[in-house]
């Protein structure tokens, strides 16, 4: 690379947030004759993860593992089998997706990918200076979804993790009904938190089972596997299976102002942006919609610094988290209530912030009002009422 280059983009890691951005980009004629650099350090090693989301579209242009057409909710109250409707939930391999993107973004006739560390990024009045471990670059504008080493001192607000431990399992026969997805099961909590098993079985005998927290702090590895035993145990008693993989996980779930980061020449994205949807822990659908907008946004010249997503939807997602925040065991009655009174297309288009403020209210008015209401004088009082200060 002539080391006299800057590029007209730069993308920081080649993740969720940074493929979709860059295939985005790279499938529209406007960034035809820009540059395009993707780093990325890890992109030889393999990504142990796996994406979930749920569409309307009736395929994907990637290559995905299943997609269920119907979910389970459990709670100690109700075992609810939900028909998606017109919503399809679906399971990428992380690795299949990079494949995926990494071929599409090849074809772009000035997109160039360097497998390298970032170790610092430095804006200039006409250009951003990135230091790799490898060499000095410049671009004009620079995608970043390494996440701000600030965040970690953030103690003015709220945050939770949502953090897990799964395990894929095989069975030599066909054991499991495939067809339908659990999103939550929150019959075997631990102890006061909220805390619940998310089971995808991707064939008959092909199960991922992980358990899963919306709680302050982790717990150690003995925690979540203890919780996997006893859950197979009580539930599928005497089935004789090998862990073919696992899955581990920590996912922010803060109202930290991810965005603040944000400058005239650096765009935070993922994680690092506020991708990840605070109520959910969910981002791979908003991946995918915000590259989107993003690239919109390139396109009309509007400024990328300014926060994506709705106000509401920021809004929302404080209260809700509030509520566990405050009372943290009390998660399973909140998504019992979501669950059992709401329809799941609404739901879904509710977190997905497509929801008109009709829809809202009713979701609202799905649950029980008290812990909103004290939530909601919670935050007031504590003036972080979706603008919290950071440290
Ligand atoms: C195990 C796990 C499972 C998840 N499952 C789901 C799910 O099912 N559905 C969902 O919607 N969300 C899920 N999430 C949440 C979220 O979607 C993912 O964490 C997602 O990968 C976040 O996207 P990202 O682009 O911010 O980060 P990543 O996908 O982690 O990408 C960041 C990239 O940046 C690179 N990078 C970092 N630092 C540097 C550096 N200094 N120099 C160069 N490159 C660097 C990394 O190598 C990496 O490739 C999951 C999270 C985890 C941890």
């Amino acid at each position: 690379m002539n080391s006299s280059t800057t590029y007209d983009y730069a993308i920081i890691g080649f993740g969720a947030a940074g493929a979709n951005l860059a295939l985005q980009m790279a499938a529209d004629a406007f960034f035809a004759s820009k540059s395009i650099l993707i780093i990325d350090e890890n992109l030889s090693l393999p990504i142990t993860k796996k994406w979930s989301f749920w569409s309307t579209a009736q395929e994907t242009a990637f290559p995905i593992i299943k997609t269920w057409r119907k979910a389970n909710f459990i709670s100690t109250e109700v075992n609810k089998e939900i028909d998606l409707e017109d919503y399809h939930y679906r399971t990428v391999d992380a690795n299949a997706f990079r494949a995926f993107a990494l071929n599409q973004v090849k074809k772009h006739k000035y997109a160039k990918v360097e497998a390298c560390e970032v170790l610092h990024v430095n804006e200039e009045p006409n250009a951003v200076e990135i230091l790799t471990n490898k060499e000095k670059i410049t671009a004009a504008h620079v995608f970043d979804s390494r996440v701000t080493a600030e965040f970690n001192h953030y103690i003015d607000g709220i945050k939770l993790l949502q953090h897990f431990k799964g395990i894929v399992i095989e069975t030599e026969s066909p054991t499991f009904d495939a067809d339908a997805f659990t999103m939550m099961d929150f019959r075997k909590p631990h102890e006061d938190t909220c805390s619940f098993m998310y089971v995808l079985p991707f064939t008959e005998s092909k199960v991922l089972f992980e358990f899963t927290f919306f709680s302050h702090t982790i717990v150690s590895d003995q925690v979540y596997d203890g919780a996997i035993t006893a859950y197979l145990n009580e539930y599928f008693p005497a089935t004789k299976f090998t862990i073919v993989e696992t899955e581990q996980g920590v996912i922010p779930m803060t109202d930290y102002r991810f965005h603040q980061h944000n400058t005239n020449r650096i765009t935070k994205i993922g994680t690092a942006g506020g991708w990840v949807k605070p109520s959910t822990g969910y981002s791979f659908n908003n991946s995918q919609k915000y590259a989107k907008e993003i690239v919109n946004r390139i396109k009309k010249g509007e400024r990328l610094s300014k926060k994506l997503g709705t106000k509401e939807g920021a809004i929302y997602d404080t209260v809700f988290l509030e509520v566990l925040n405050h009372s943290n065991a009390f998660g399973q009655t909140l998504f019992t209530q979501m669950y059992t009174r709401n329809h799941i297309a609404t739901i879904f288009r509710f977190l997905d912030e497509e929801t008109t403020f009709c829809e809202e209210l009713k979701i609202m008015a799905s649950f029980d009002s008290t812990p909103f209401l004290k939530s909601i004088l919670r935050l007031v009082k504590r003036n972080v009422f979706g603008y919290p200060k950071s440290r």
